[in-house]
């Protein structure tokens, strides 16, 4: 604990440091909002000596010795967004509609899920400061901004939208231990949001790029072809940041120009790496403990109810991550496998209380077992609890058709009877003559029978079925087709 405090006190000493000298060469160019292009600076996220990346390499490793495992995926992330859309005292630049702030999220969420986060917009609000829109990285500006707009930045991102300066897109500050410090969060010009005009970084990606940042990844060209390069073992050196569209060699190996942490246009990144996945695990777990909560989808209920041949199926959930729903399940009464009945849509992700109804209609009789098959969007599934639901013997007696018919060399039907009694079948000839006995014994009321006919030693024909009992008699056909 002690080397912990003091490593964060090291860095958070070195940020506040770094701040305010991040700016950069201009070395891009977008389209405005009249289409005329504007000369900015993709990313002016903090730069880190490799001095201080040798100290959170070290903090990190130590970090994991004594917490096995936080690297590894074991359940879905959640992180809500507090959305700020910062405009001119005009009130009207820099404004994005709440669609596009959804688009936003939805822009995170498909990023992030080869991570397993996921993310929801939990607030959006808007202020007219014109000061406060144009806001440098590192600038009192900037942090009066944060200060009096942030909502709980131990759980929360904050994720504000500016028109910063000098054609900027976007910056945000690493994990460093301090979770409640208001300076957390990422700025994204707002134009970078999906259907925002600054064309070719106008899909959101500025967005994803910097939550990488939030979540502790660096550039891909961090270090450029010298160790540890951005201290993650599956992504590749890379001498520079890579603008635009192709495909480079800066270290020998082909640049990661399509990792979300380059500097690539928008339409042309699209992935983070496994390596990548598990430092942002690591980074999260040591330094935004509070914020890094899984989030299951959790089934409160699961019931049925039977009226006749009907049964309705109520479910509950408290809360739901990368949900796409539920297919309901039978396994009907005699057999051996469960088949999917209906697929029920879940709500993807909320923290809400969500309610379910499906209705199974015409049920046969007997015992049947009922499950639900919770699907995440990923394909990853799990099972609820299983339900019987026992359907009674309407009347004096079921017989079920015999499955298949016509038959070669076997078919099984099912009987029930509503009173306890004793019950023979038969099967029979066209003549009338039995040619086997299929069935004999006491069966008790509303249970199920399952009897086999093997017709491996019969000649080709239809035959009677006939059954008998205390209360009833019936009779069906079927055809033995050799
Ligand atoms: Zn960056």
């Amino acid at each position: 604990m002690r080397l912990a405090t003091l490593i964060r006190s090291v860095m958070l000493v070195a940020i506040a440091f770094s701040v305010g000298t991040a700016v950069n060469a201009q070395n891009i160019t977008y389209a405005g909002p009249d289409g005329a292009p504007i000369e900015g600076e993709r990313c002016a996220t903090p730069e880190i000596s490799p001095q201080q990346q040798a100290a959170v390499d070290a903090f990190l490793e130590n970090f994991l010795a004594e917490n096995p495992g936080t690297q590894n995926r074991d359940g879905f992330y959640l992180i809500p967004i507090a959305y700020h859309i910062v405009r001119y005292d005009n009130g009207t630049t820099g404004e994005v509609s709440d669609a596009d702030i959804e688009e936003q999220t939805d822009v995170l969420t498909a990023a992030f899920a080869f991570m397993d986060i996921v993310f929801e917009t939990a607030s959006i609000d808007r202020t007219d400061n014109t000061t406060w829109a144009q806001a440098q990285p590192g600038s009192s500006a900037e942090f009066a901004m944060k200060a009096a707009l942030a909502i709980d930045p131990a759980s929360t991102l904050n994720f504000y939208t500016t028109v910063p300066s000098g054609g900027l897109l976007g910056w945000a500050y690493f994990p460093d231990g301090c979770e409640s410090c208001t300076y957390h969060g990422v700025v994204c010009l707002y134009s970078t949001l999906p259907n925002g005009t600054a064309v070719p970084y106008n899909l959101g990606d500025t967005g994803t790029h910097e939550v990488g940042h939030f979540v502790g990844l660096y550039h891909t060209f961090q270090n450029g072809c010298t160790p540890p390069g951005d201290s993650v073992d599956d992504t590749n050196y890379e001498a520079s940041p890579f603008f635009g569209c192709g495909s480079r060699t800066t270290c020998g190996s082909p640049d990661p120009i399509e990792n979300f942490m380059d500097y690539t246009d928008d339409a042309c990144m699209f992935e983070f790496t496994p390596g990548q996945q598990e430092r942002a695990y690591v980074q999260m777990a040591a330094f935004r403990p509070t914020m890094w909560i899984k989030v299951p989808v959790e089934l409160v209920s699961f019931n049925a109810t039977l009226n006749g041949d009907v049964a309705t199926f109520e479910w509950v959930t408290s809360s739901e991550t990368n949900n796409s729903g539920f297919e309901v399940q039978m396994l009907p009464d005699g057999q051996s496998e469960y088949q999917a009945m209906a697929f029920v849509e879940g709500h993807g992700t909320t923290t809400e209380v969500q309610h379910y109804t499906y209705s199974v209609i015409g049920l046969n009789s007997g015992t049947h077992m009922f499950r639900l098959k919770q699907i995440d969007f990923d394909g990853r599934f799990e099972y609820s609890q299983e339900i019987e639901v026992s359907v009674g013997v309407p009347g004096t007696h079921v017989l079920e058709a015999a499955y298949p018919n016509p038959f070669n060399p076997e078919a099984t039907f099912r009987f029930g009877v509503n009173t306890q009694q004793n019950v023979r079948a038969e099967l029979v000839d066209v003549l009338g003559r039995v040619v086997s006995n299929l069935f004999e014994g006491n069966v008790a009321a509303d249970e199920m029978q399952t009897v086999r006919i093997d017709g491996s030693s019969l000649p080709s024909g239809t035959y009677m079925i006939r059954i008998v009992g205390e209360t009833f008699a019936d009779a069906q056909s079927v055809t033995l087709l050799k």
